[in-house]
């Protein structure tokens, strides 16, 4: 039995779930755990305690077995093996303790969790919700608000919130297995208590299940397991014992058989092998304890806020003192932000600020391994920055570049060394986004990328590879379904119908109300700039830019695709009377789009353009594209991305 261990020490059944590297409930383990309450139930122990060999409890389920039919023996008998032994199980967690490794800890009598104990059901994250009684035991040790959390939100919560919740009933102060047993042996004296099962709903705020439900839907955009798990939660409230028990199981069954399922594993395998040419860089990554940033603009700053609540030591270098200064508020306010957002706490917030240093001498930079450079978006003044950091860094150090759209290798031919020279490409707010471009130059060493490999873990981003061109993978897709979103205005769609056919496919906003958020000059700037070299033959769509020209700039201007003079979003007539204009200009005699036409025009150029990142080696995988979208354009994650889609494999 390698993968759970059953000692008998002091009376006590000692039962060790010890399959690395996260303890996952693979078969081998489902089956350790019924030998174990067989062998225990006749060895006279007194309790039993269960914990996790290595550094956690237990992570969940074995993802690899979840698209396949279950085996024997099904995790909800062993639970409920568990459940009914006469003598207390005491769960002992440390590290993770997840999915079904918190249904595991729920079967058992009582629990115990050291404070570093993160405890959650994130099964919605993978399209299905707990099957094993997880729903059915969570709302008779917590109250039904708290279970709603977790059981639909997928995020798990801290072990002290789990004391106060309920959802343990003892935090250990100090060693975790010496408490648990002292915990058993308290148990074995007064009498197990009742399995969860038994016990009646915690007492708490009457539930409003229809406005849950409601809410719920608004906010996961057409995913069906937080619904479901909903239901569940719902079942185990108002049904026996035994029918939420079942209904939970086949809602299980059925989840976990469907495509919002495989998408969705599709992406948690796509996220992870994402950035994997990094970690095999052969080559030492810099050290990361101090960085410095160039610009401290929105992304230098954000960059900035990144790497202090990460505690690496950042210095600032701005153009003159009053945009250092500005610098500094910026970064200030940032992390000020996450604070309020209860991102970070108080204390973790000044002591990332005392962590920076702003000014503009160039000399501060000399003993940062690694410089990420976010100034204008323009060559010659980034060639400029890096001319001053050939001068002073010495040559062991990474320089980055955040650069959106410029050729990095243009800009790396310009120094000294290429082989060091790499773009890190951010998203906005990037003390927030998950995705990290790391753009891979022709010259870029192994070194530099070992780099960027190291900086995304220091900040929990995930890395997606990217090649030099145009917008590399992210924007460049964009740009195309850009193009194409304006071809639609021209043949007749309206903006408001765009964006509300990609709110249902799952977008959180449509592509205008996007820019309008982020402001329509940037695209602009780049339009103009690219002009002179534009084929006059290729079929081109005037409406941003007669929107520009109007002083339409977005919200920031009060107007941009729509008007924000009421305060919110309106279908602005001045808009629709362009699109009509340009229509004539092109020729074209508008016609209507339904959301399906609408949403098959961009998945397909997106699906077009993803093809001819990869066709150029400019993404590595069909999955490095999905995750590029997904995590940094606002793709909906239970489609699984546009390559997912259009079936490619890998
Ligand atoms: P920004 O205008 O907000 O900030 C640029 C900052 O650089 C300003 O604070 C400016 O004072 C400073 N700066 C300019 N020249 C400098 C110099 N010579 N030395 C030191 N500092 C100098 O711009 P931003 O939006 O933060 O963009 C910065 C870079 O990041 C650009 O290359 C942009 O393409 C890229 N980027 C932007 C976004 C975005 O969403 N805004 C996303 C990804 C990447």
């Amino acid at each position: 039995m390698a993968d759970v261990a059953v000692n008998i020490r002091d009376r006590l059944g000692w039962v060790t779930i010890d399959n690395p590297p996260v303890n996952a409930l693979g078969r081998a383990v489902r089956q350790g755990l019924q030998d174990a309450v067989l062998h225990l139930r006749d060895a006279g122990v007194r309790a039993v305690v269960l914990s996790g060999a290595g550094r956690g409890f237990v992570a969940g389920a074995d993802i690899r077995e979840l698209g396949q039919p279950p085996v024997a023996p099904f995790l909800p008998d062993v639970l409920a093996a568990i459940s009914d032994s006469t003598v207390p199980w005491v769960a002992a967690m440390n590290g993770l303790a997840l999915g079904g490794g918190l249904e595991v800890a729920m079967a058992c009598h009582a629990r115990i969790a050291s404070p570093d104990t993160k405890l959650g059901l994130p099964e919605v994250n993978i399209g299905i919700i707990p099957g094993s009684g997880g729903t059915v035991r969570l709302p008779r040790l917590v109250p039904m608000a708290t279970a709603i959390k977790l059981a639909t939100g997928g995020k798990p919560i801290g072990a002290q919130e789990a004391l106060e919740t309920g959802l343990i009933d003892r935090l250990a102060t100090g060693d975790l297995l010496a408490e648990a047993a002292a915990m058993a042996n308290e148990l074995a004296a007064t009498g197990r208590p009742d399995p969860a099962l038994l016990r009646d709903l915690v007492a708490g705020e009457a539930i409003d299940w229809s406005a849950q439900e409601a809410q719920l839907r608004r906010r996961s955009r057409g995913a069906q397991a937080p619904l479901e798990a909903l239901a569940s939660l719902r079942c185990a409230a108002q049904e026996p014992v035994d029918l939420a028990l079942a209904g939970e199981r086949d809602r299980f069954l059925r989840l976990a058989a469907s495509d919002e399922a495989a998408a969705l594993r599709h992406v948690f395998f796509a996220e992870r092998a994402a950035g994997r040419a990094l970690k095999q860089a052969d080559a030492a990554a810099a050290d990361l304890s101090s960085v410095g940033v160039i610009g401290g603009g929105t992304m230098g700053a954000g960059i900035a806020t990144a790497l202090l609540l990460a505690g690496a030591q950042v210095r600032l270098i701005e153009r003159d003192a009053t945009a250092a200064a500005a610098a500094r508020a910026r970064v200030a306010e940032t992390i000020a932000a996450s604070v309020r957002r209860g991102a970070v706490a108080a204390s973790g917030g000044e002591s990332a600020l005392a962590l920076l240093r702003t000014g503009t001498d160039y000399a501060a930079l000399t003993d940062c391994p690694l410089v990420i450079e976010a100034v204008f978006e323009d060559m010659d003044i980034k060639r400029e920055v890096f001319a001053k950091l050939d001068a002073v860094m010495p040559a062991e150090a990474v320089l980055a570049t955040n650069t959106s759209y410029l050729d990095v290798d243009e800009l790396a031919r310009t120094t000294r060394d290429p082989a060091r020279i790499l773009g890190l490409h951010f998203f906005s707010p990037a003390h927030v986004m998950k995705l990290l471009e790391v753009v891979r130059g022709e010259a870029t060493g192994a070194r530099a990328l070992a780099t960027g490999g190291a900086l995304a873990r220091l900040l929990g981003k995930i890395p997606v590879v990217a090649g030099v061109c145009d917008g590399f993978i992210g924007n460049r897709i964009m740009a195309s379904y850009r193009r194409d979103c304006e071809f639609m205005l021209e043949e007749g769609a309206l903006p408001h119908e765009i964006d509300a056919a990609m709110q249902a496919f799952g977008f959180a906003m449509g592509i205008h109300a996007v820019q309008d958020m982020s402001g329509l000059d940037i695209a602009w700037a780049w339009r103009r700039a690219r002009a002179a070299h534009r084929d006059p033959s290729e079929r081109y769509a005037h409406i941003a830019d007669r929107l520009c020209a109007a002083g339409r700039l977005g919200r920031k201007a009060g107007k941009g695709w729509y008007d924000y003079s009421s305060g919110k979003a309106e279908i602005d007539p001045e808009v629709t009377r362009i699109l009509e204009e340009e229509s004539a200009r092109a020729g074209r005699t508008r016609k209507a789009f339904t959301k399906q036409e609408i949403m098959e025009r961009i998945l397909s150029t997106m699906q077009r353009a993803g093809q001819a990142v990869l066709d150029e080696g400019i993404a590595e995988t069909p999955g490095d594209i999905d995750v590029v979208m997904i995590t940094g354009y606002g793709f909906p994650r239970h489609r699984g991305g546009p390559m997912y889609m259009a079936g490619t494999p890998g």
